[in-house]
Parts: structure tokens; C-alpha cells; sequence
């Protein structure tokens, strides 16, 4: 079984994000919080990486972490494929995304809150953000394209209250970029204890959570836009959404279902969890799609009422022909 080394490579950022689940200090503060570079080698050396492993880099906002071209150069010389989770605002400088490229990373994932520089500054509470963002984006895609990097490069939806108002909206644009990501990704809040001070504010229900991936997933169908779900259980959709995800699903490697995830962080060094598992669910021996689904955060479990979760005895099956992907 493959694993996810996930590393939080620092705890600052350029952004200030009223839903962040971390801990993280503004990016001109003096104190900055970050990993030491020979311990993050001495932790990923212990980690007995293998071929298909992933190498997640978080933070705060990893690329602002000063060494991270000398890291991606050591990472590139192991079997493991390496995604960056990142805002992506650095990568508006095109000098600079153009060298992060060259590094052979193999995934950039980046979030974007909403569809117009209102909503997305309003929730980074950091003017400029969204340009910024976009700007990065875009140098990425056509670096990319010019180029010929084989990087994965996919942009994320957050499901919390105060995003879900515009996920869609934001989609839409996505849709509209030429050239466009691989795919987009839709990712639940991690109700971290940073994250339920403002709870009422920031954790959507499952009911609400249900329907809204449901219009998201429903657009995508319409549209021919790849998604994938990362804490949200596959039984909140409806039969031929669930179908929808499953047949679009290239990118496999990247799903996070039968992954076990390794935490680390200079601050907790060595811990094991499985942060999103099915084996958060209760119902996961009497459903057929256990192999295949995102499984539930287990910072969410407490929030859940757990009648919204429907195992499925059988495996879904097209219309007429038992095919995955027939109602597409
Ligand atoms: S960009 Fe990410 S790390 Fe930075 S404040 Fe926002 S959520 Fe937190
Ligand atoms: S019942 Fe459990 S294993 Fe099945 S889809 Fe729902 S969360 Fe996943």
C-alpha cells in the first residue's frame, strides 16, 4: 500500500485565511516557525519511502520556505512523486514558477476561495491575493504547455460556510481557463481547534455538504470537468454522481482512499495518523465502495450525524449496460 508523507514544511504565510487549520504566523513576522532542513531529511529518510509514494508539502505556505528548490533537487533523486500544496501566489512571479518546474515537482494543488478578487481577499483577508493567484496559475499552465513539464496541476474548492456560496461560481470560471488544470479537487474543512472557535461560522452540515458537492458534482457531469473528493464519503452522492466520479478518475494515484497518511512536522515529529480514512466509518464492511471512497477527516466525525452515511451493498452500475461511466 502506497503511503502520503505529509510535511509541513512551515507555519507562516502570505495569506491570513478565516477558515486556515493551521497555526500559521503572517509572512512578516519575526518569529518564523519552520522546518530544519536536516531534520526534514533525517524524518524522510526514516520513512523507508518507496516507489509510488507521495511526498506532500504543506504548511503555512511552503514556498516561502527558503530552501524548498534544494529540497525538491534531493526529493527528485528519490522513487517518490512530490505534490506541493500552495497558494500559489509566488508562482505569479514566472521566473520563479519557471525554476519550481525545472525541479521536477510532480503535482501543485491550488485552492481558489472564490471568483473575483471580493471574494477571495475577502476570505485570505490578504488585498491582491486573488490576482496574484490567478497570475500564478496561469504562468504555470503555460509553462506547462510551452515547456512540456509532466506536472500535475490541479486547483481546489474548499466545502466550508463561508465558501460554499461561491464554489460554484468558481467552477464555472475554471471551466472557462484555456488552458485549463488536470482537474479540480473538492476538499472539506478540516475542522482543526483553530477552525471551531468559528464553527457555527465555518462548518457546514453534512446535510448542506450533500447537497452542495451534489450541484458541484452535477455541474462537472454537464460539463466534462474531472473532480475529485478528498474527505467528503462517496455515499453523500447521488447514484450516477457517484458513477461520474469513479469513471473520471485518472489520476488515481493522487486519491487519497487506500493511502495511509504520515503526519510530520518538526513540532510533532514521528506521529502516525490516518487523518482520512474509511476506517472512520463505522459502516465501511458493509459497503461496496470502502476501497474507492475519500473516507471521512477524522477531525470531522464528531460533527457528523452518521445516518447521512449510506453504505452501498452493491457497486453502482450504468444505465442498462453495467458500465461505469455510461451516463456520462
Ligand atoms: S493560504 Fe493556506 S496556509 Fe495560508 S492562511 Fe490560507 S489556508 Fe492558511
Ligand atoms: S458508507 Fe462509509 S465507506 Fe461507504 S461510502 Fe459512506 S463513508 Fe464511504
Amino acid at each position: 500500500m502506497s503511503k502520503v508523507l505529509y510535511f509541513n514544511l512551515n507555519y507562516y504565510c502570505n495569506c491570513d485565511c478565516v477558515f486556515c487549520a493551521a497555526n500559521v504566523a503572517p509572512a512578516f513576522s519575526l518569529s518564523k516557525p519552520q522546518v530544519d532542513i536536516f531534520d526534514f531529511i533525517q524524518s524522510f529518510e526514516m520513512r523507508d519511502a518507496a516507489k509510488g509514494d507521495i511526498v506532500l508539502l504543506s504548511g503555512g505556505e511552503p514556498t516561502l520556505f527558503p530552501d524548498l528548490e534544494w529540497l525538491l533537487k534531493y526529493l527528485a533523486m528519490k522513487p517518490v512523486r512530490t505534490c506541493i500544496q500552495t497558494n500559489g501566489m509566488r508562482f505569479s512571479d514566472k521566473e520563479y514558477a519557471a525554476r519550481i518546474l525545472s525541479r521536477g515537482v510532480h503535482q501543485l494543488s491550488i485552492p481558489l476561495y472564490g471568483p473575483s478578487s471580493s471574494s477571495h481577499d475577502g476570505l485570505t483577508r490578504s488585498p491582491g491575493s486573488f490576482e496574484k493567484t490567478i497570475a500564478g496559475i496561469e504562468n504555470l499552465l503555460s509553462l506547462r504547455q510551452d515547456y512540456a513539464y509532466e506536472v500535475v496541476i490541479d486547483l481546489k474548492l474548499l466545502v466550508s460556510r463561508v465558501t460554499i456560496p461561491y464554489n460554484l461560481q468558481t467552477l464555472q470560471l475554471i471551466h472557462r481557463m484555456s488552458p485549463g488544470p488536470d482537474f479540480v479537487s473538492v476538499k472539506h474543512i478540516v475542522v482543526s481547534e483553530k477552525v471551531k472557535r468559528n464553527e457555527r461560522q465555518l462548518v457546514p452540515h453534512i446535510s448542506e455538504t450533500k447537497q452542495h458537492v451534489n450541484e458541484l458534482v452535477g455541474f462537472a457531469k454537464e460539463h466534462g470537468i474531472e473532480l475529485t473528493l478528498f474527505e467528503i464519503p462517496l455515499c453523500l452522492l447521488t447514484e450516477d454522481n457517484i458513477l461520474y466520479i469513479i469513471g473520471t478518475h485518472k489520476n488515481r494515484h493522487f486519491v487519497n482512499a487506500p493511502l495511509t497518511c504520515i503526519y510530520g512536522d518538526y513540532a510533532v515529529n514521528n506521529l502516525q495518523l490516518s487523518l482520512c480514512s474509511v476506517e472512520n466509518c463505522l459502516s465501511k464492511d458493509r459497503c461496496s465502495l470502502s476501497t474507492i471512497c475519500p473516507g471521512i477527516e477524522i477531525s470531522y466525525l464528531q460533527y457528523l450525524d452518521a445516518s447521512y452515511l449510506t453504505p452501498r451493498p452493491q457497486p453502482p452500475v450504468g444505465k442498462g449496460q453495467g458500465q461505469l461511466s455510461s451516463d456520462r
